[in-house]
């Protein structure tokens, strides 16, 4: 097996929720709602099934998906596109960063990641045969320092992979941290590939800045988008990536190998949920904001402390300030077996030495499920104080 993947274990998403399932815990440990997407979205992609085509689609992605990507992004966020040359619909966010690390990569490069970091990146720019250096972000608010950002960069480095919305820490790239990255990137003549999956998840009025619109970064970046999370059907795995034209080519040259295409009928149901009037993304947004200040108030009464959560579908609780001493990963073991809810530890997050007191919480759960978890975690820290 190549080395790379023999030093994996299974993700913690998997190993948290395999126990969660075996053991009928509470699970707030994966990320994915408790709610199954607009049901005119649904609608759209049950019809096109049966109506097809249910043949290939474009390798590049269908036309109207492509379009509304664009028209999607200059409506909601100002950013303009042209959807022939700069979209690709990829199987998922997961295969765009893939297809993007595969296509900007070659053996003997660096790239700068941030830490905590979702868990693709690090095995799959090794694959591409990349080195890692890394630029801690540290809690409460998680910014950059501009000195170990500049010490990241070398004279190897052909990118830098950043994440905004950030999972796990549920911060923001400030658009100042976002134009401290750019300084370096067109220093060092790098690409970004920018992952905005959660970009739909943005709180308290806060507005998602996308690394396309920072200084001098339109031709170098590769921003990577997720319907799964745009539509709350993590399911779906239809992702987007948009960049300039000569980086789309090689973009699409690694996406063509890896899935080639993406299920039309989903596609041409993504085209129609993207055009949906803003007021559709601002509900969302609302009704995740309830869901989140439901879930710390609820913590708060039972004694956790809990950090900001400006983004995404998550929330970390500070084990050692809530009075558990025990590590990260002791504590989620033991409270999905001895009390009975899932939760994600930090430590997952790191390459090199983790946070260790932090765990995450999804909070895109239904009302009734935020409580009985609460009441699970309260019993954990009972019995685990
Ligand atoms: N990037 C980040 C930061 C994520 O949180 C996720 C999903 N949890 C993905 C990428 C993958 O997205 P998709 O399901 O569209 O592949």
């Amino acid at each position: 097996m190549n080395p790379v993947y023999a030093a994996l274990g299974d993700t913690i998403f998997d190993v948290m929720s395999g126990l969660a399932r075996e053991t009928g815990a509470i699970n707030l440990g994966q990320g994915f709602p408790e709610w199954d997407g607009p049901e005119d979205v649904r609608r759209v992609a049950a019809d096109a099934v049966m109506s097809g085509p249910n043949q290939y689609p474009p390798m590049r992605g269908l036309p109207a998906l492509r379009e509304a990507v664009a028209e999607h992004y200059e409506r909601l966020h100002g950013i303009s596109l042209d959807w022939k040359s700069e979209v690709t619909i990829t199987s998922g966010a997961t295969e765009a960063l893939a297809a993007a690390l595969l296509a900007v990569l070659s053996p003997g490069d660096e790239v700068v990641l941030f830490e905590p970091m979702y868990d693709s990146y690090l095995p799959m720019l090794r694959r591409a045969g990349a080195m890692a250096r890394f630029v801690r972000l540290k809690p409460p608010h998680w910014r950059i320092d501009p000195a170990e950002l500049a010490a990241a960069f070398t004279g190897r480095t052909r990118a830098i992979v950043l994440n905004t919305p950030l999972n796990p820490s549920s911060s923001l790239i400030t658009a100042e941290d976002l134009a401290l990255i750019a300084e370096q990137c067109v220093k060092h003549d790098c690409i970004a590939i920018s992952d905005e999956v959660w970009e739909h998840c943005v709180f308290d009025g806060a507005q998602h800045v996308s690394m396309l619109s920072a200084p001098g970064m339109r031709d170098r970046t590769i921003k990577i988008g997720s319907a799964g999370k745009i539509f709350s059907m993590t399911g779906w795995k239809v992702g987007f990536a948009c960049a300039a034209p000569k980086l789309t080519e090689a973009f699409a040259k690694a996406h063509q190998f890896l899935t080639f295409t993406t299920p039309p009928s989903l596609q041409n149901a993504v085209a129609y949920g993207l055009s949906k009037p803003v007021a559709h993304f601002d509900a969302m947004r609302e009704q995740l904001a309830r869901q989140r200040d439901r879930l710390a108030t609820s913590l708060m009464h039972e004694g956790f402390v809990t950090l900001p959560a400006a983004g995404t579908y998550f929330m970390a609780v500070d084990l050692a300030a809530s009075g558990i001493g025990l590590g990260d990963d002791d504590f989620a073991v033991r409270a999905v077996k001895e009390a009975g809810v899932a939760t994600i530890p930090f430590s997952a997050f790191y390459s090199g030495p983790p946070e260790t007191a932090l765990v995450r919480l999804c909070f895109a759960k239904l009302d009734d499920t935020l409580d009985r978890g609460v009441e699970r975690l309260a019993k954990a820290r009972q019995i685990l104080r």
